[in-house]
């Protein structure tokens, strides 16, 4: 036996040897939270601008999660799908409820799992009509993040996440995002099954669609008997404001995968289906051993009910104005950012020239200075924080902004 070492470094030092070295957090440990406030294991306290990549959209520590987190961890863990819990059953009713278009829910995991389901569901209702494999192609966009999976990575369009992995499955084909033209284009020739797309381009830079854009995937697909399948898993749960991000562009979805803010900390996703796809996946179709898990059902159930409130979609609504204020505010004194896009609580600060590649750099600065933020790739400085957020937590986390922007600019 020998003492442990309970200094920070030496943690860090753990992931650095034991971890596969996907990741390279910021070199600092967390410890706890309260709301939009997070501590590190050296008692250093900072402003959460970036909520766990837009998870804990309630904060830290909320009350109402606690409770039914801790209330159904003293009944039933887990049961499988092998036999029902309540918590799920609830859940399924009260998401078709909230999203006026989806008449079934399969519940997983994670966002990626909630994709991979939606990918599934395309192809077998594409079957389902007699389409042979290569008339049930996906269409994707550049820029877009669907998750790690085979699948998912096949479905996110950008080389970076799918270099060394091939061979990789078929039948997805990339455009450009908001080109409508190169989409018209693609439909005329033929054998596409769906278009999957996020209505806020999350990872690949806080890109929202075009105004219209959506709306014209909906005629195209109507009128070549495709599926509309958003990924609302970072912009959707509030985040931009309306509960559903798509309800914004007006159009109705064939599916919806939401994932991040449904379980605000606690690992749940799900793939809402519309009345076209509801019972395409019938018994034995799909999956997952954790689906619907009884604590975080009972987590999300409590998400959702808040998340929907108007307390606090207007608090998004109030904050964003506030937030993209700040920036513009910092922007005008030490002119960094080239354009501050993103709808909702879903803001990117896109780094003007001068300092592309910088957005690393950037997050090192802000945490020194008390504040965590996110990028959306080297050019983009993402703030997703809680959408709870106060007035006075939004303000300081814009003073420390500030500070930690003027020592990168002198540095
Ligand atoms: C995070 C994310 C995913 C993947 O979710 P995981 O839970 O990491 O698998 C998929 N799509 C979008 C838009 C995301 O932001």
């Amino acid at each position: 036996m020998h003492a442990q070492d309970h200094s920070t470094q030496s943690l860090i030092d753990l992931g650095k040897r034991y971890w596969v070295p996907v990741y390279k957090p910021r070199e600092l440990v967390l410890d706890h939270g309260k709301g939009a406030r997070v501590w590190d294991t050296d008692g250093n306290e900072y402003v959460d601008f970036g909520a766990g990549i837009a998870v804990n959209a309630l904060g830290h520590q909320d009350a109402d999660l606690l409770a039914a987190l801790t209330a159904q961890a003293q009944k039933l863990w887990h049961s499988s799908n092998v036999f029902y819990t309540e918590p799920p059953l609830r859940l399924a009713e009260e998401l078709v409820r909230a999203s006026h278009f989806a008449e079934r829910v399969f519940l997983c995991n994670s966002g990626a799992e909630a994709n991979e389901a939606a990918i599934k569901l395309v192809r077998r209702w594409a079957a389902s009509k007699g389409r042979p494999p290569e008339q049930r192609v996906i269409v994707t966009f550049r820029g877009s993040f669907h998750g790690r999976t085979l699948a998912t990575v096949t479905a996110t369009a950008q080389p970076k996440y799918q270099e060394g992995y091939e061979p990789l499955p078929g039948g997805f084909r990339y455009l450009d995002f908001n080109d409508v033209a190169a989409l018209e284009t693609a439909f005329a020739e033929g054998g596409i099954a769906a278009v999957m797309l996020e209505p806020v381009q999350g990872e690949g830079g806080v890109l929202p669609a075009a105004p219209g854009f959506l709306k014209r995937i909906r005629e195209l697909c109507d009128q070549y008997d495709a599926l509309l399948v958003l990924d609302e898993i970072q912009c959707g749960m509030g985040r931009t404001g309306t509960l559903f991000a798509h309800t914004q562009d007006h159009v109705r979805p064939d599916i919806v995968t939401l994932a991040k803010a449904l379980g605000c900390g606690f690992p749940i996703g799900a793939m809402l289906a519309g009345p076209k796809v509801a019972e395409v996946l019938q018994y034995g179709a799909h999956g997952t051993t954790f689906g619907g898990n009884p604590m975080a059902a009972a987590v999300a159930r409590v998400a959702l009910r808040k998340l929907a409130s108007p307390a606090v979609l207007m608090n998004v609504e109030r904050q964003a104005n506030d937030l993209r204020a700040g920036l513009a505010r910092i922007n005008h004194e030490l002119n960094l950012f080239a354009e501050v896009r993103g709808r909702g609580l879903m803001l990117g600060a896109v780094l003007n020239d001068a300092h592309k590649g910088k957005a690393g750099e950037i997050l090192d600065h802000a945490a020194a200075h008390g504040l965590l933020v996110l990028q959306a790739g080297p050019d983009v400085l993402r703030f997703v924080p809680p959408l709870t957020i106060s007035d006075a937590d939004l303000a300081e986390g814009l003073r420390r902004l500030h500070v930690a922007l003027t020592a990168y600019v002198a540095a």
